[in-house]
């Protein structure tokens, strides 16, 4: 299950949300939030669910930074992010190196400026391997739509002429670690969240049973267009509900 817009807006919890998770747990139907966020640590939105009375483990979340540390297992980096992607690397064993480093990674970072542009260019001139966490484009918080991690790896790219690694959905990486976390197999599985051009396709590259939900950034109208279809279109919780009761 994805968590930005789907359960939660910012601080915000989205309606039904947690009484949908509660049944879920009693159903015996075990929960891991896939979350494309890469700037807050898992023990944080371990924390924020508590705060909404939805029983959560760190190991019951994975975030996009934990896959990026994850994926590239060791090496130097230097790095465009917040706190989450600092702990994830060090965890991993990944020394921070800003003037030859392995690779530049790219995630969510709301003190982003010139200055972390230009490095981040000037070292991949240099040869250092392009790495993004997540390519969302924006997301729905408690006041509107705040562009996401896509926007700063779009100035990236083009400063430096080079595309990205994409480790976060759509794209594969991230939901193959889910299934290894969960230890299941694609078939036991369904991939939940509100972005069309996200969640949807990373459930379908993986091969399990997807279900857009309409809470967050995707609208009716969007994923009637996109060529990613969802399994299930469900409106909100109470509509999902409902399905889970018939499947
Ligand atoms: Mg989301």
């Amino acid at each position: 299950m994805d968590l930005d817009g789907t359960v939660y807006y910012g601080k915000d919890e989205v309606p039904g949300a947690c009484d949908f998770i509660k049944t879920c747990q009693k159903k015996g139907i075990r929960i891991l939030y896939v979350t494309n966020r890469a700037n807050r640590p898992p023990e944080e939105i371990r924390d924020q669910l508590r705060s909404f009375k939805i029983p959560c483990e760190t190991d019951d979340v994975l975030t996009a930074a934990q896959a990026t540390a994850r994926y590239l297992k060791k090496g130097s980096a230097y790095y465009i992010g917040e706190e989450g992607m600092r702990l994830a690397l060090e965890e991993e064993g990944i020394t921070l190196n800003d003037v030859n480093p392995d690779y530049v990674i790219v995630s969510f970072d709301r003190e982003f400026n010139y200055a972390k542009l230009k490095k981040a260019c000037s070292l991949i001139f240099k040869g250092a391997k392009f790495v993004a966490s997540n390519p969302d484009r924006g997301l729905k918080m408690e006041d509107g739509i705040s562009p996401g991690t896509g926007a700063i790896i779009a100035a990236v790219e083009t400063g430096s002429a080079v595309k990205p690694l994409m480790i976060g959905k759509p794209e594969g990486i991230i939901f193959e670690m889910a299934l290894q976390k969960l230890g299941m197999n694609k078939n036991e599985v369904i991939a939940i969240g509100d972005n069309v051009d996200t969640d949807i396709p990373a459930g379908i590259t993986a091969g399990t049973r997807t279900a857009l939900i309409l809470t967050g950034i995707s609208t009716y109208e969007e994923a009637m267009r996109s060529p990613h279809k969802a399994t299930w279109t469900v409106r909100d919780f109470a509509e999902l509900s409902a399905l889970l009761e018939e499947i």
